[in-house]
């Protein structure tokens, strides 16, 4: 048995401690939305279960980050607006993305100039309004005009008469940082770009910028939106100051408990070898669900060897040891994590087969595989 539980009570805390943040950070002037960030198949929790989630928690607008969920999203009939944070330039995709009413992102020369010639074959039977947001790049260096390009933006965008520009965001690459210089940087260099916009004609109604982090961080960079993901999940970089639950629990029950004997080996390569008589239980569970993702020491080049190595040692000061807890055990993780099953030390504890297992493991990392349950 194996299941990704999704507290409800804690995701509607979650929500609402958002909702109640901005309501404080924005007390007589306009509300920022929220805009749902639901990329990576929901952070974990099933993008079509969790998207419908959020819309019933009233979050109108959800962002995606890659073509196939945006179709997803439709097929399953979700019909709020639902923004692709990614640019394309690839005229099947958008094509696609104009048929499901997709708000698109306009990310470079290339994506506008393939939705031109689409309107343009189009005649006839062409698009208006084809709502768009423009992706700025201030410093993440990854997608995004920079200000250098802003005049030329403008010239081409002024020849598209069948955009909606609704909106003009970019991402910070450090908001969860300690130094908060480059944020901040970024979010001049953001203000500087519209102010050039608006000057040459071009103005949109939602400008955003901030994720989950600087939406904790920076209540005066929140613009008109917020994208906020792993704040859903009370899953952030930076200390957890508002008050949110971790939402998210890989849970699996024991199946198997045995002794073992001083000196006796455990499991595959040997990895373990019992300092003392023990007892241990098995659970069915392993990393092809996402149980110690990456963690395997399983290469052989002298760098990865060195690198095992420097972690062993850390591991001996840190105790990086993966745990679980059973009950109220916090057991330790023995030996390599198989494909499909762990082993645990449950010496001396009162812990039987069938007891619930829980793993604190990301959603994120927890395969598609593993069922899903909102409860
Ligand atoms: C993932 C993502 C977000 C959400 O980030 P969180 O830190 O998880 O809230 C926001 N904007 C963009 C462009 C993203 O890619």
């Amino acid at each position: 048995m194996k299941v990704l539980n999704v507290e409800i009570k804690d995701l509607k805390h979650n929500i609402n401690i958002i909702k109640k943040y901005l309501n404080l950070c924005h007390e007589n002037e306009n509300v920022p939305k929220i805009i749902g960030v639901v990329k990576a198949n929901g952070y974990g929790l099933d993008l079509v279960k969790f998207s419908r989630f959020l819309v019933n928690e009233g979050i109108d607008i959800l962002a995606v980050s890659s073509v196939e969920e945006a179709i997803e999203l439709r097929e399953n009939d979700i019909n709020t607006e639902i923004l692709l944070l990614a640019g394309t330039s690839d005229k099947e995709e958008l094509e696609e993305l104009l048929k499901n009413n997709i708000i698109l992102t306009i990310s470079s020369f290339e994506d506008l100039n393939s939705l031109k010639e689409i309107v343009e074959n189009n005649k006839g039977n062409s698009k208006t309004n084809i709502k768009v947001h423009l992706k700025i790049d201030t410093g993440f260096n990854r997608y995004g005009f920079k200000y250098e390009e802003i005049e030329h933006l403008a010239d081409e965008l002024k020849k598209c008469d069948f955009l909606k520009i609704e909106g003009i965001f970019s991402h910070f690459s450090y908001a969860y940082s300690k130094k908060e210089d480059y944020t901040r940087k970024q979010f001049e260099e953001f203000r500087k770009i519209i102010k050039k916009l608006n000057e040459l004609g071009i103005d949109a109604k939602i400008k955003h910028i901030c994720n989950s982090s600087a939406f904790v961080k920076y209540p005066e960079f929140h613009l008109d939106a917020v994208r906020i993901g792993s704040g859903f999940l009370g899953r952030l970089q930076i200390e957890n100051e508002i008050g949110f639950k971790k939402v998210g629990t890989f849970i699996s029950k024991i199946s198997e408990i045995k002794k073992v004997k001083k000196n006796e080996f455990i499991g595959y390569s040997n990895s373990e070898r019992a300092k003392k008589d023990m007892t241990i239980a098995i659970i069915p569970a392993g990393y092809s669900d996402g149980v110690n993702f990456g963690k395997q020491n399983d290469t052989f080049k002298l760098i990865d060897k060195i690198r095992i190595l420097k972690n062993s040692f850390e591991d001996i000061f840190k105790d990086k040891h993966l745990y679980v807890f059973v009950k109220n055990y916090k057991c330790r993780v023995v030996g390599k994590v198989g494909m499909n099953h762990t082993v645990i030390d449950i010496t001396g504890k009162d812990i039987k087969i069938g007891d619930k297992v829980e793993f604190n493991i990301s959603p994120l990392n927890i395969s598609d595989k593993v069922r899903r349950e909102y409860s």
